[in-house]
């Protein structure tokens, strides 16, 4: 895609938020946006950052490191794909968030290797909303008893729940599926648990998710264009 694209494009997802923003009756401000950058060079994260955007979203754990380590400005650094246990330490050094906490042994080794002079590492918990066996994520009956476990590591701050529901183009749908994530939100925070995040729509979801409460969108296609080369891990 071309580079002047970006920040077009850019622009029109954050009029699209602070749209629904209005329309749902959510506080102006309240949705942060997550310019997933998978797949897409730095120079186009850097198109972004000078269009304004801070905070990208990276999926692979070999990608995303090569892209960090050579970028030259303080970004905001989110990881939100699989994780396996063994490249733990390559995320818990260098991200601000993980997003895609699927295993307590993971969330253990995030805050054993955590740099104790950063400050503690975001995560969320991936709920495996559609109870679906093949998919990543806890199941929602999993979830209170988890959070209380992970909520006490040291050097982790459990921020709040991430979802990727199932695929559907069903508006209603959509509604009902992240009307559940949000409720099993609630459920927690009267059990006590302070969480203040919600991760869930995409490109082709966002303004479902924002109906529902939403507070961070994580999108990638309708900001740098269709990803071109095949997934890696
Ligand atoms: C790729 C990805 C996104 C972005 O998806 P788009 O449809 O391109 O907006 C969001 N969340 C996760 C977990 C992803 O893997």
């Amino acid at each position: 895609m071309d580079m002047s694209d970006i920040k077009q494009r850019l622009n029109q997802v954050l009029e699209q938020i602070h749209a629904a923003e209005e329309k749902y009756q959510r506080p102006q401000g309240s949705v942060k946006l997550l310019a997933v950058s998978k797949t897409w060079p730095l120079e186009n994260i850097l198109e972004a950052v000078a269009a304004g955007q801070h905070c990208f979203g990276e999926n692979y754990v070999q990608e995303s490191i090569a892209k960090i380590d050579t970028c030259t400005k303080k970004l905001e650094w989110h990881f939100i794909g699989h994780l396996q246990s063994n490249k733990s330490r390559e995320i818990a050094t260098r991200f601000d968030w993980v997003h895609s906490v699927d295993r307590i042994k993971l969330a253990k080794r995030l805050s054993q290797q955590r740099p104790t002079n950063l400050a503690p590492l975001n995560i969320c918990l991936q709920v495996n909303v559609s109870n679906e066996p093949s998919k990543s994520g806890f199941f929602t009956d999993e979830i209170p008893e988890v959070a209380k476990q992970i909520s006490l590591l040291p050097n982790l701050k459990l921020r709040g729940l991430m979802a990727i529901p199932a695929r559907s183009n069903n508006f209603k749908q959509q509604r009902t599926t992240f009307r559940q994530v949000a409720a099993l939100q609630q459920q927690l925070i009267a059990q006590g648990i302070e969480l203040d995040t919600l991760s869930m729509g995409m490109s082709g979801d966002m303004e479902a998710a924002i109906a529902e409460g939403a507070t961070i969108v994580r999108v990638g296609t309708a900001i740098f264009g269709p990803r071109n080369y095949p997934s890696q891990t």
